[in-house]
């Protein structure tokens, strides 16, 4: 059985944390392995990720937080990461992050692999830990080859499995994990972003690097502000993407829900 995920930011407003909740138990009847709960993305506070995250396991559902070492100390980090402990939390999505803009200071960790060492040494095995990984390269990385060391080199930190960036193209996903396969024996799971709404795509991916390919942008593009349109494309398009993935020998798949629980719904019912 493919085993799935998905992925939360913590919210702001009572709205938004009620939202969550009926997103959440909406879900959870695709018995996920996992639900994670991004940290200090979008402006959000660290404290609402624990919350959330503590909220998610009272209703009886795994959850992890993401950890992002950028801009912390490590006296910092130690301090989560013993309370994520003291709350019984026994996965982690361990990352460098992004500095925020205007924010100088990097902190005692430069990279996830750093963090990942650092988790090992101050938890011994306590915590299953998550890294991501960049089928399409990193942006910041030197060179694609450089990219998949450093990633190798993170995974022999002590990663027990790994969730990819975003994409559309099976075959960046499958490229990827040929190249690694031999150096790497954990899991690498896509990450899945359903299609929804074309500008706030184009957002994230000019800004994370994924691609867009030509012939779905175009066609996103000319949808313009017909939403109907838009969700049957992206859904047929994701979900034959995950189809393929999985066929091709995928061990999970990870969703970016943005929160929203229908998307997401759509594309496991339309797979089956
Ligand atoms: C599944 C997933 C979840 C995410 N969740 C969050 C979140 O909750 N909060 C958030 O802020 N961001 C999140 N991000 C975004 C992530 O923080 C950014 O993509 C960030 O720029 C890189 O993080 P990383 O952990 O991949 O970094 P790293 O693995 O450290 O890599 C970052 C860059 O450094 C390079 N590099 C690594 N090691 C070395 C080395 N030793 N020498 C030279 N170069 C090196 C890599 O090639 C890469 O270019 C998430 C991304 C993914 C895929």
């Amino acid at each position: 059985m493919t085993h799935i995920s998905f992925e939360f930011f913590p919210t702001k407003t009572i709205e938004g944390a009620e939202k969550l909740r009926t997103t959440c138990a909406l879900l959870s009847k695709y018995k996920p392995e996992f639900f994670s709960v991004t940290f200090g993305a979008g402006g959000a506070t660290q404290d609402g990720t624990l919350s959330t995250v503590l909220e998610i396991m009272a209703t009886g559902e795994q959850a992890a937080p993401h950890l992002s070492c950028i801009g912390s100390s490590k006296s910092t980090l130690l301090s989560l990461l013993q309370q994520y402990q003291q709350h019984g939390i026994n996965r982690i999505v361990a990352l460098r992050g992004d500095l925020p803009s205007g924010m100088l200071e990097t902190g005692s960790l430069r990279y996830a692999s750093e963090l990942v060492e650092f988790i090992r040494q101050e938890t011994g095995d306590h915590f299953l830990i998550e890294v991501a990984a960049y089928p399409e390269t990193h942006p910041q990385a030197k060179s694609p080859a450089a990219d998949i060391d450093a990633f190798v080199h993170k995974v022999n930190c002590g990663a027990n499995s790994a969730i990819t960036q975003y994409f559309y193209n099976a075959d960046a996903f499958l490229y990827f994990r040929d190249q690694v396969q031999n150096r790497i024996s954990i899991p690498l799971v896509p990450g899945i972003m359903p299609m929804t709404n074309f500008s706030q795509l184009a957002r994230f991916s000019d800004a994370c690097g994924a691609e867009i390919p030509r012939w779905i942008r175009n066609r996103l593009q000319h949808f313009d502000q017909d939403k109907e349109s838009i969700r049957a494309f992206g859904l047929e398009v994701v979900s034959k993407l995950c189809m393929k993935l999985i066929q091709e020998g995928a061990p999970g798949l990870h969703f970016y829900t943005m929160n929203n629980a229908q998307p997401t719904i759509a594309i496991l019912d339309a797979m089956g």
